[in-house]
């Protein structure tokens, strides 16, 4: 069955080209949400198997609403990959904590970014054999 991807980004450039490049290369249907509280929505309502969170959303951050879908039993199981700038190990420490299970860094090595999602989109399937 094809997998689900959720991008939860507020930049339009970013949103986009992660669309485009995940439905092309990865063969999997993408989701998009703009703001924390929609990515939030969509993920409870459509449970993707995977979920790339933008960490500053407004409404609601990737942070928080990361903290709420790995709080839940019904969403916790969703790998979701952080995208961020610069990452110190304070913040990787707080994305840890915060549940994330991996991130990216951006700007986005497009050759990385599709390595890691088909890892993650595998991995998944693995599990249920
Ligand atoms: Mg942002």
């Amino acid at each position: 069955m094809e997998k689900k991807v959720l991008v939860v980004e507020d930049s339009e450039t970013n949103r986009v080209l992660l669309h485009d490049l995940l439905e092309k290369v990865c063969y999997c249907s993408v989701s998009v949400a703009v703001n924390g509280k929609q990515g939030l929505e969509i993920a409870q309502a459509d449970l993707p198997d995977l979920i790339l969170m933008d960490l500053g959303l407004p409404v609601l951050d990737g942070m928080e609403a990361t903290k709420i879908l790995k709080a839940d039993a019904k969403t916790r199981s969703i790998p979701i990959i952080a995208l961020t700038g610069f990452v110190s190990n304070e913040d990787e420490e707080r994305m840890m904590d915060a549940g994330f299970d991996g991130f990216l860094p951006k700007p986005f090595d497009v050759r990385k970014l599709l390595d890691k999602v088909c890892l993650y989109l595998t991995a998944r399937e693995n599990l249920q054999f």
